[in-house]
């Protein structure tokens, strides 16, 4: 039978896969951001209810295999999936985006969560937070010397400590220069998301000299095989599907390759 995939995504990366996916096939989101309509494959929105349930729903769904294409500080959705992959008995692979690495002129400095970083952050005054949506849930608390710029996809009005850029990546050297000089941040907060739609920022803070403050990223589970790009993943994923159609060849009808 041919193995249904299960693609875990919500990232950039994640959509290169789905489009090169087949109609049996099924790409699963979160449900907090956008949903491509054009895709080859069956879409499904929103959690499965933990590991268990997700093993449920593969069992259901007769899924032959996952791939995990989520973000690496998407860690609870990986560890689900490599734990449902077990108990149902089937392979769990996974993208794993190499992280940045700093280069000559950087000053990174990394951070384990939000109150370490609240300590790291204090001496600054113009901070720039690329963190996704947490810094939003801390907006009441801004200490007076500083002014906040949080970049999210999700709108907000911000407050008068803070203004809130709603923005989806990729992201131009051009147009982060043109960010850091009218805002005059003094400091970048980042994920080590790895990848180059949002790298940009980091070459812009090397050019100016300015700390980024790195949250470290989040243990991620060992799963069958792992992937460093999404070509990688999609040439494995070709493979599979050639075994998949020779298992579909009637033997009769082989040719003889003598
Ligand atoms: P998370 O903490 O690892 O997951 C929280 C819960 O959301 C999971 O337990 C699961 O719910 C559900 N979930 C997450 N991804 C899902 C998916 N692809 N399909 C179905 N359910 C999913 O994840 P997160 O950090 O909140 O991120 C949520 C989504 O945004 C992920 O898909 C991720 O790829 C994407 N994203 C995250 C970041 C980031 O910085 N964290 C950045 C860019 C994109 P149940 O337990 O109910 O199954």
């Amino acid at each position: 039978m041919v193995t249904r995939i299960l693609l875990l995504g919500g990232t950039g990366d994640a959509l290169k896969i789905a489009r090169r996916l087949g109609s049996n096939d099924v790409y699963s989101l979160a449900g907090l951001g956008r949903i491509a309509e054009d895709l080859p494959c069956q879409v499904r929105v929103g959690g499965f209810g933990g590991a268990d349930g997700l093993a449920r729903n593969l069992a259901a769904e007769r899924i032959g295999l996952i791939v995990d294409a989520t973000h690496p500080y998407a860690a609870q959705i990986s560890a689900n999936a490599a734990l449902a992959a077990r108990l149902a008995g089937i392979q769990c692979w996974a993208l794993r985006r190499a992280p940045w690495r700093p280069r000559p002129g950087d000053d990174w400095r990394f951070v384990s969560g939000w109150d370490a970083l609240c300590i790291q952050l204090n001496p600054f005054a113009r901070p720039f937070f690329t963190l996704g949506r947490e810094p939003l849930s801390h907006l009441d608390t801004i200490p007076a010397h500083q002014y906040w710029t949080v970049r999210c996809l999700d709108a907000h009005p911000g407050n008068e400590r803070a203004r809130v850029i709603g923005a989806r990546g990729p992201f131009t050297l051009e147009g982060e220069h043109a960010l850091f000089e009218q805002c005059r941040f003094d400091v970048v907060i980042s994920k080590n998301s790895g990848g180059a739609a949002t790298e940009a920022k980091l070459d812009v803070a090397r050019e100016r000299g300015l700390p980024v403050l790195m949250l470290e990223r989040p243990p991620l589970p060992d799963v069958d095989r792992t992937f460093d790009t999404t070509d990688a993943l999609l040439a494995a994923l070709e493979t599979l599907r050639a075994e998949n159609d020779a298992r579909m060849i009637p033997p009769g009808s082989r040719r003889s390759e003598a």
